[in-house]
């Protein structure tokens, strides 16, 4: 039985939906080249020592979508953003949005089609659906660039913590470097009376980024100055559901998806700290420092499977601000994940066949 990417209901013609959409693909190489997926997640589970890279043709991953949600629009929308981000112009507010949204799809996209590609290790069944998921959370785009280059790579997507939690996922595209961020309230200041104490924070209605460092923590060679506060570009957002009737919302009692809508409150990165992005305000995600890709893509990916740990743990606080009083079992799952997700960094860096 296939299920909608979108929104889950039961697809009963082969509706087949590329997760990257071709013109991506042809604008970083040929067409009918293979995808990397990383390294194959089963193996790491059953302790091979040389586990084998997962590979596929790019234009054979794919999910299954409804004739209701055709979202193949989205991806001429998208498309236009990207040559304006490419070309170092600027975006106003409507265009942050659709390239927040594209990759809140293209994570939620990756998540669904390669669980099952690496043969869902974790027994996953996925409860939602890209519809239900973009533009619902808390979200952080972080842009660095290389030097120039030609290529398409995805990393962290097929980690133990993607699997479990698809919070962050790292994409090359050409000369660009993307660290896509989200899950709940990773961007706010004061959400029902609680401050968080997490990745990021607002304070004094300025948002600040706590773990400023994304360099990979452990890596021989650091990449010099590749720090959230010093280089790259980024977009956080806050997002927060609201009653569309404008009454409180009861987070005690269950809500539907249309009796909600979800207001955004966006900053940018500017001179090194984060300020208010407003209707007649432009961005470019353009930087001037630029990183060789070649040199550091073990880096790089070293880079996200930290954040990925990062934002792991912040989302166990989240869930478990009393550990005392939280289940054992689901604790254990939590450590279990991480410990695998170590393994893994320690395969990747040691190589792979
Ligand atoms: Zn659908």
């Amino acid at each position: 039985m296939k299920k909608c990417i979108n929104c889950g209901s039961v697809v009963t013609r082969n509706n087949e939906v590329k997760v990257f959409p071709e013109w991506l693909i042809k604008k970083t190489g040929d067409i009918t080249r293979d995808l990397t997926l990383g390294v194959d997640l089963k193996a790491i589970l059953e302790q091979e020592l040389k586990p084998r890279v997962l590979t596929l043709p790019y234009l054979s991953f794919t999910t299954v979508e409804c004739e209701k949600c055709t979202t193949t629009y989205f991806d001429d929308i998208i498309e236009s953003v990207f040559k304006k981000v490419e070309n170092s112009l600027e975006l106003d507010i409507e265009e942050v949005n659709i390239l927040l949204d594209w990759f809140d799809k293209l994570r939620i996209s990756l998540w669904l089609g390669e669980y099952k590609m690496s043969s869902n290790p974790f027994n996953i069944k996925p409860s939602f659906g890209v519809k239900t998921r973009m533009g619902t959370k808390d979200r952080i785009l972080v842009v660095y660039n290389l030097k120039e280059d030609k290529g398409l790579n995805i990393l962290g997507a097929n980690t133990p913590i993607f699997h479990n939690s698809q919070i962050c996922f790292g994409l090359r595209v050409n000369d660009l470097f993307f660290i896509s961020i989200s899950t709940d309230n990773i961007v706010a200041k004061n959400v029902n009376g609680i401050v968080n104490n997490g990745l990021g924070i607002m304070k004094d209605d300025e948002l600040i980024i706590l773990k400023n460092d994304l360099k990979s923590k452990e890596s021989d060679t650091p990449i010099e100055g590749l720090s959230l506060l010093e280089t790259g570009k980024v977009i956080a957002q806050h997002i927060h559901p609201v009653r569309v009737d404008g009454k409180p919302l009861d987070f005690t009692k269950p809500v539907e998806m249309k009796d909600i809508k979800f207001e955004k409150e966006t900053f940018v990165k500017r001179d090194g700290s984060f300020i208010g992005f407003s209707e007649n305000d432009k961005y470019t995600l353009i930087d001037q420092t630029k990183i060789d890709w070649v040199e550091n893509s073990m880096n790089l990916s070293n880079c996200v499977l930290d954040v990925q740990k990062d934002v792991y743990d912040f989302l166990y606080n989240q869930m478990f601000p009393n550990k005392d009083q939280a289940d054992e079992r689901m604790l254990k799952y939590f450590e279990y994940i991480k410990t695998l997700q170590e393994t893994l960094r320690e395969v990747t860096n040691k190589g792979v066949q």
